[in-house]
Protein backbone atom coordinates (compact mmCIF):
# COMPACT_ATOMS: atom_id res chain seq x y z
CA UNK A 1 0.00 0.00 0.00
CA UNK A 2 1.55 3.21 -1.05
CA UNK A 3 2.09 5.98 1.63
CA UNK A 4 0.08 9.10 1.27
CA UNK A 5 -2.70 6.86 -0.57
CA UNK A 6 -5.42 7.86 2.31
CA UNK A 7 -5.93 12.15 2.75
CA UNK A 8 -6.09 11.67 6.48
CA UNK A 9 -5.35 9.00 9.13
CA UNK A 10 -8.53 9.42 11.43
CA UNK A 11 -10.40 7.99 8.10
CA UNK A 12 -8.22 5.43 7.08
CA UNK A 13 -8.53 4.47 10.44
CA UNK A 14 -12.42 4.71 10.92
CA UNK A 15 -12.48 2.35 7.60
CA UNK A 16 -10.19 -0.54 8.99
CA UNK A 17 -12.34 -0.77 12.14
CA UNK A 18 -15.35 -0.37 10.38
CA UNK A 19 -13.97 -3.51 7.98
CA UNK A 20 -12.93 -5.63 10.73
CA UNK A 21 -16.25 -4.91 12.43
CA UNK A 22 -18.30 -6.61 9.44
CA UNK A 23 -15.82 -9.43 9.91
CA UNK A 24 -17.01 -10.04 12.78
CA UNK A 25 -20.44 -9.42 12.83
CA UNK A 26 -20.40 -11.67 9.29
CA UNK A 27 -19.45 -14.37 11.60
CA UNK A 28 -21.50 -13.82 14.64
CA UNK A 29 -24.46 -13.43 12.69
CA UNK A 30 -24.34 -17.14 11.59
CA UNK A 31 -23.62 -20.81 13.49
CA UNK A 32 -22.39 -23.06 10.22
CA UNK A 33 -18.40 -22.25 11.15
CA UNK A 34 -18.16 -20.58 7.38
CA UNK A 35 -14.70 -20.34 5.66
CA UNK A 36 -12.34 -17.63 5.31
CA UNK A 37 -13.16 -17.22 1.49
CA UNK A 38 -17.05 -17.35 2.51
CA UNK A 39 -16.41 -14.65 5.13
CA UNK A 40 -15.06 -12.51 2.47
CA UNK A 41 -18.21 -12.68 0.11
CA UNK A 42 -20.25 -12.04 3.39
CA UNK A 43 -17.89 -8.52 3.89
CA UNK A 44 -17.86 -7.81 0.23
CA UNK A 45 -21.81 -7.85 -0.08
CA UNK A 46 -21.55 -5.07 3.11
CA UNK A 47 -18.31 -2.60 2.31
CA UNK A 48 -17.74 -3.75 -1.61
CA UNK A 49 -14.45 -2.16 -1.07
CA UNK A 50 -12.73 -4.69 0.99
CA UNK A 51 -10.32 -6.67 -0.13
CA UNK A 52 -9.76 -10.41 0.39
CA UNK A 53 -6.51 -9.71 1.93
CA UNK A 54 -7.94 -7.40 4.49
CA UNK A 55 -10.46 -9.98 5.86
CA UNK A 56 -7.64 -12.22 6.30
CA UNK A 57 -5.89 -10.26 7.99
CA UNK A 58 -8.88 -9.55 10.17
CA UNK A 59 -9.64 -13.10 10.90
CA UNK A 60 -6.56 -13.20 12.41
CA UNK A 61 -6.43 -10.20 14.47
CA UNK A 62 -10.07 -11.54 15.59
CA UNK A 63 -8.62 -14.87 16.64
CA UNK A 64 -5.34 -13.41 18.28
CA UNK A 65 -7.56 -10.90 20.31
CA UNK A 66 -9.85 -14.11 21.16
CA UNK A 67 -12.90 -12.47 19.99
CA UNK A 68 -13.48 -15.70 17.38
CA UNK A 69 -11.94 -19.12 17.05
CA UNK A 70 -10.59 -20.92 14.18
CA UNK A 71 -11.80 -25.02 13.72
CA UNK A 72 -9.14 -27.16 11.85
CA UNK A 73 -10.59 -29.11 9.72
CA UNK A 74 -7.63 -31.62 7.72
CA UNK A 75 -7.91 -31.90 4.41
CA UNK A 76 -10.01 -28.50 3.95
CA UNK A 77 -9.73 -25.12 4.25
CA UNK A 78 -10.14 -23.76 8.00
CA UNK A 79 -13.44 -22.70 9.45
CA UNK A 80 -14.25 -20.11 11.76
CA UNK A 81 -16.46 -20.18 14.09
CA UNK A 82 -18.23 -17.01 16.39
CA UNK A 83 -18.64 -18.79 19.41
CA UNK A 84 -15.64 -18.66 21.57
CA UNK A 85 -17.27 -20.89 24.62
CA UNK A 86 -15.89 -23.83 24.91
CA UNK A 87 -17.59 -26.86 22.82
CA UNK A 88 -16.87 -29.34 20.14
CA UNK A 89 -17.84 -29.67 16.55
CA UNK A 90 -18.88 -32.38 13.87
CA UNK A 91 -17.81 -32.41 10.89
CA UNK A 92 -19.71 -34.27 7.73
CA UNK A 93 -16.51 -35.47 5.40
CA UNK A 94 -19.06 -35.24 2.93
CA UNK A 95 -20.75 -32.14 2.78
CA UNK A 96 -18.20 -30.28 5.20
CA UNK A 97 -21.29 -29.34 6.79
CA UNK A 98 -19.50 -28.41 10.07
CA UNK A 99 -22.06 -28.21 13.41
CA UNK A 100 -21.50 -27.79 17.23
CA UNK A 101 -21.36 -30.43 19.96
CA UNK A 102 -22.42 -29.14 22.96
CA UNK A 103 -20.11 -30.92 25.94
CA UNK A 104 -23.34 -31.94 28.00
CA UNK A 105 -24.07 -34.22 25.03
CA UNK A 106 -20.74 -35.63 24.65
CA UNK A 107 -18.61 -35.32 27.57
CA UNK A 108 -14.75 -34.44 26.88
CA UNK A 109 -12.10 -37.47 27.99
CA UNK A 110 -10.11 -36.68 30.83
CA UNK A 111 -6.98 -35.72 29.33
CA UNK A 112 -4.30 -37.61 29.69
CA UNK A 113 -1.17 -36.77 32.69
CA UNK A 114 2.42 -36.60 32.43
CA UNK A 115 2.94 -35.36 28.57
CA UNK A 116 6.57 -35.55 29.10
CA UNK A 117 6.41 -32.15 30.50
CA UNK A 118 3.91 -30.50 28.22
CA UNK A 119 1.05 -28.67 30.15
CA UNK A 120 -2.52 -28.89 28.34
CA UNK A 121 -4.73 -25.03 28.48
CA UNK A 122 -7.12 -26.15 25.94
CA UNK A 123 -8.97 -29.37 24.62
CA UNK A 124 -10.73 -29.34 21.42
CA UNK A 125 -12.33 -32.44 19.79
CA UNK A 126 -13.74 -32.49 16.58
CA UNK A 127 -15.97 -35.40 15.40
CA UNK A 128 -15.94 -36.50 12.19
CA UNK A 129 -18.86 -38.49 10.25
CA UNK A 130 -21.86 -38.04 7.73
CA UNK A 131 -24.85 -35.82 8.48
CA UNK A 132 -27.66 -36.49 8.37
CA UNK A 133 -28.41 -35.62 4.74
CA UNK A 134 -25.42 -37.10 3.35
CA UNK A 135 -26.37 -40.41 5.55
CA UNK A 136 -27.42 -43.21 3.37
CA UNK A 137 -30.97 -43.76 3.66
CA UNK A 138 -30.47 -47.62 4.40
CA UNK A 139 -27.80 -46.86 7.41
CA UNK A 140 -28.94 -48.86 10.27
CA UNK A 141 -30.90 -45.92 13.03
CA UNK A 142 -28.88 -47.79 15.70
CA UNK A 143 -26.24 -44.82 15.45
CA UNK A 144 -28.58 -42.43 16.65
ZN1 LIG B 1 -23.07 -34.01 4.85
ZN1 LIG C 1 -18.61 -23.94 16.88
Amino acid sequence: MKAGAYAAGEGRERRSTRQLEATYRALCERDDHPSAEQVYASVRAALPSTSRGTVYRNLQKLVEDERIRVVPVAGRSARYDGRVEPHDHFVCTACGDLVDVHRADAPVAKPPRGLGGHRIEAVAVTYFGLCRGCRPATSPRAMD
